[in-house]
């Protein structure tokens, strides 16, 4: 057997931090590494796998589509781009009557920025701190995150940042050449740190007065991740923009920046090679019927509550706090996650960080109550 490891380590730039694991395989919210040992994804490659790994539907549609169509210019129409836009505009919020298609996230972020420049000819933007969207240099513009940010400066000028759900701070940074505001309703890299309701209708509200678009980035929570098909329905507010990705085609990369009727664009603007290709689409509707089908939403909604109540239970010495969302889960720490991610992986479980202190779980909303007592189960005694 090839020592996979050492060729990654010889040959790919080594900006990502490595769990000392090489998978080779995946089944729902099973992955196997290349010894045969096998693991609970509780991490889902970051809320992409969110129909679960290698989901049947997905895998067919795939197939099918591979076989038919691979590439296909954006200048000529074709049928799975149809097929999946209808399908998109089936499921999001009514406001939202135009995508852009894109391959990531960052992306659709991209397209969101220069959207709004385009749209308000201002070039200002408040972001939040502790965000994320992204690593290109619009999207990393918005970007909280210092470690992220430095040696890549000057970034994209205008951006300023706020403290999350602190409306007065908000508004005193709002001039009359903000274009637009850029949140996540819940943020994810940042810490699961849960956006108030009552913020974001008090935002809305200041938009609309002050005639500055609101970009909502559900690329993280979008999908059924938090209980809902998209965490906005549970705000009761509109977005003039809403960004799109990781579960969106099943684990296909795929990205989509859903548009208002206020946002036009002229031909030739902007535009992307691969964005929107017929394989990507043919994941996407596949992906999306299966939410349907399965209503995926009710079953975040209840086996996150499961999860939360059940994991409570245990006495937890090093947790602070437990914040649930669906089944977009943060668990506060006493100390930096590092060492029960080394400890859960130890024990076959795959786990994520986010913001300082704090465990972060997105499992596949597939996920069998089984696995997830198995789970919970060990969670108990690493974070005991
Ligand atoms: C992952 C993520 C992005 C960036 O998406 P990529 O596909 O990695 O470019 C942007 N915003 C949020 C909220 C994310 O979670």
């Amino acid at each position: 057997m090839k020592d996979y490891k050492s060729l990654i380590q010889q040959y790919e730039i080594d900006v990502y931090p490595r769990r000392d694991v090489t998978l080779v395989k995946g089944e729902n919210s099973k992955v196997w590494d290349d010894q045969g040992n096998e693991y609970i994804d509780l991490a889902s490659g970051i809320s992409v796998a969110n129909v679960g790994h290698c989901n049947p539907k997905v895998v067919d549609a795939i197939t099918q589509q591979a076989k038919t169509l691979i590439t296909c210019p954006n200048t000529f129409y074709n049928d799975a781009k149809a097929i999946f836009l209808e399908k998109l505009f089936s499921i999001a919020p009514k406001n939202l009557t135009k995508a852009f298609l894109t391959n990531s996230g960052t992306e659709a972020i991209e397209a969101a920025i220069k959207f709004a420049r385009a749209n308000t000819k201002k070039t200002k933007f408040i972001a939040a701190m502790k965000s994320f969207h992204g690593r290109t240099y619009g999207a990393l513009s918005a970007t909280h995150k210092k470690e992220y940010r430095e040696d890549f400066e000057p970034l994209v000028p205008g951006f300023s940042f706020v403290p999350f759900n602190n409306f007065e701070k908000l508004e005193e940074a709002m001039d009359d050449d903000t274009a637009a505001v850029i949140l996540e309703l819940i943020q994810g890299e940042g810490g699961i740190n849960i956006g108030q309701k009552e913020y974001f209708q008090k935002v809305r509200e200041l938009c609309n007065q002050k005639n500055v678009l609101l970009i909502i980035d559900e690329i993280q929570t979008g999908f059924c991740r938090t209980g809902t098909m998209f965490a906005i329905e549970q705000y009761g507010i509109e977005a003039d923009m809403m960004t799109l990705a990781k579960s969106i085609a099943g684990g296909f990369p795929m990205g989509a920046l859903l548009c208002s009727d206020k946002i036009k664009i002229e031909k030739s603007k902007h535009g992307s090679t691969f964005g929107g290709n017929p394989l990507a689409c043919a994941a996407g509707t596949a992906a999306i019927d299966f939410m349907l089908e399965t209503k995926l939403w009710e079953q975040a909604e209840a086996k996150g509550k499961y999860f939360k109540e059940k994991l409570s239970s245990f006495n937890l010495s090093k947790v602070r706090e437990i914040r649930v969302v669906g089944l977009m889960i943060g668990i506060e720490l006493k100390e930096k996650p590092q060492q029960t991610i080394v400890e859960l992986l130890e024990r076959k479980i795959l786990s994520l960080p986010a913001g300082v202190t704090v465990l972060r779980l997105l499992p596949p909303l597939t996920i069998s109550y089984e696995e997830l007592d198995k789970a919970i189960e060990i969670l108990a005694e690493v974070l005991a």
